[in-house]
């Protein structure tokens, strides 16, 4: 009773997880859902996606004032991205150590970026930084009716 009462107060998180066009082009995809699969979180949301210059700025609007702003917008639009929205308790800072750091030379080997990719405007992946940023992400880039709320098998198994 006890345990479960504790894994039913632990806050279940959203992360909103994309394959930048490089990683799209470079046939990358299903190495990177598969390591997010394997590490035990749920997908509830996926698709491949052209997104516009509106929908680009929207999501990095933060960093608008960056002199390198204009060609991160133009490397998003490039091509299409592979949208997903992954779940789970301490998603958010676990996506971000699988992705490794912003900069693909500083990033630990094992990591997505540190294992295939060498500079960050090439940069493969993008994880939200934060649960307020990936509701907001995942918002952002899905429709009503894009989402799907599923228990996994496996759940009995990943956690006690
Ligand atoms: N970026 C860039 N040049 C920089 C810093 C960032 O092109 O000097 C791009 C890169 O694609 C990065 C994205 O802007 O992933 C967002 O930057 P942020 O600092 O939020 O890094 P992230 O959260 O993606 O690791």
């Amino acid at each position: 009773f006890l345990p479960r009462l504790i894994a039913s107060l632990e806050q279940v998180d959203q992360a909103y997880i994309m394959v930048k066009p490089d990683g799209v082009q470079r046939g990358l995809v299903g190495e990177i859902i598969s390591r997010f699969e394997k590490k035990g979180f749920k997908l509830t949301g996926l698709k491949l996606f052209q997104c516009s210059k509106e929908l680009a700025e929207e999501h990095y609007k933060h960093l608008n004032q960056k002199s390198f702003f204009p060609k991160l917008i133009e490397y998003i639009t490039s091509g299409p991205v592979v949208s997903m929205a992954w779940e789970g308790v301490g998603i958010v800072p676990s996506a971000r150590k699988l992705i490794g750091a912003t900069d693909p030379l500083q990033a630990e080997p094992g990591t997505i970026r540190g294992d295939f990719a060498v500079q960050t405007g090439r940069n493969i992946i993008h994880g939200s930084d934060s649960p307020e940023n990936g509701k907001r992400e995942i918002a952002l880039w899905f429709k009503e009716g894009e989402l799907c709320e599923w228990t996994p098998v496996q759940e009995p198994w990943l956690r006690e």
